[in-house]
């Protein structure tokens, strides 16, 4: 695939910034980076995330497009902040994990923006957690309104397609409704299965089970005990979908506890057999 070499700015030197950055350099593209601390910088520039990096906004003049991969407490206020700086034609993407709110509160900032998310990440954060093909084969939600020049759409488009993702359009609220169910009820349910487990009483019980687990409960716990900074973001931030997916999942769960109360083994097996031949549909 012929890639048109671009002036990339990244904002945010961390997990999905420096990976961006790892894969975009390797593409031939320019990355500068911005990050809030200068030792950042300077790792960033070391591991060749970026081939320029500093901790003010200068670098992010004359830039085809800027990726702001900041926490999403300080997207609205680096994105006030970065405008100033910035040519006329410049596009500003975000990756922050919800939407509805990022649209309402940047699209206003700055007419060539566009929403976007890569659904790709690891446990880990920071800079020293940045890997190369991080994006490979992962979905990529761009959410334009219709506002939203389609120029910019296009170009991001450009840039993010040759990391091999599979990119996807949708409306804000959709992508947050959508995100709710497979990845922020997710861990808020794995969340509370730990905590649960931790209301055993007996300490002879509680060691035994330590003890004893091993992959299933490796596998449900994984993004309940991941950074506790992103889950509250997660929550914050996509509130009212959350709370939605929270709710029907109570009930799903109360309706289970009375079967199982009753004794109702046949109703149990419906829906075990439904779940069991629905889950396929998840990981297509
Ligand atoms: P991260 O590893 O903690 O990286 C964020 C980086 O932003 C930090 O390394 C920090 O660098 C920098 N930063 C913090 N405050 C800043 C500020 N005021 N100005 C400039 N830079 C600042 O987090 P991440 O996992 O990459 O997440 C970044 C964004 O990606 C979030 O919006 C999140 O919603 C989204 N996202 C995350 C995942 C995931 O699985 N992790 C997946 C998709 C999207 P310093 O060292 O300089 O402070």
């Amino acid at each position: 695939m012929e890639v048109r070499r671009m002036k990339i700015g990244i904002i945010g030197l961390g997990l999905i910034g420096g990976s961006l950055g790892l894969d975009l350099r390797s593409l031939g593209h320019q990355v500068f980076g911005v990050s809030r601390k200068a030792e950042t910088c300077e790792r960033a520039m070391e591991r060749g995330a970026v081939d320029d990096a500093h901790t003010h906004f200068g670098l992010m003049q004359e830039t085809d497009v800027v990726f702001v991969c900041t926490p999403l407490a300080v997207m609205k206020s680096t994105v006030t902040e970065l405008v100033p700086h910035l040519f006329e034609e410049t596009v500003v993407t975000d990756v922050g994990s919800v939407k509805g709110w990022v649209v309402e509160e940047i699209a206003p900032l700055w007419p060539n923006f566009v929403g976007g998310h890569p659904m790709a990440g690891t446990a880990e954060s920071g800079i020293e957690a940045s890997q190369r093909d991080l994006f490979k084969e992962a979905a990529y939600v761009l959410t334009p309104t219709e506002q939203t020049p389609l120029s910019a759409v296009q170009r991001v488009e450009e840039i993010i397609r040759p990391l091999g993702t599979r990119i996807y359009h949708c409306q804000p609220a959709e992508h947050d409704r959508a995100v709710a169910w497979i990845s922020h009820l997710p861990v808020i349910t794995s969340a509370s299965l730990i905590a649960a487990c931790l209301h055993e009483t007996d300490p002879a019980v509680f060691e035994l089970a330590t003890a004893l687990a091993s992959s299933g409960f490796r596998d449900t716990s994984r993004v309940g005990g991941g950074n506790p900074e992103l889950g509250v973001m997660m929550a914050r931030y996509n509130k009212a979908a959350l709370v939605r997916s929270l709710h029907s999942y109570q009930n799903v769960l109360a309706q289970l506890v009375e079967q199982i109360e009753q004794e109702d083994w046949a109703s149990l097996e419906t829906v075990l057999q439904q779940t069991q031949a629905s889950r396929p549909e998840f990981l297509k």
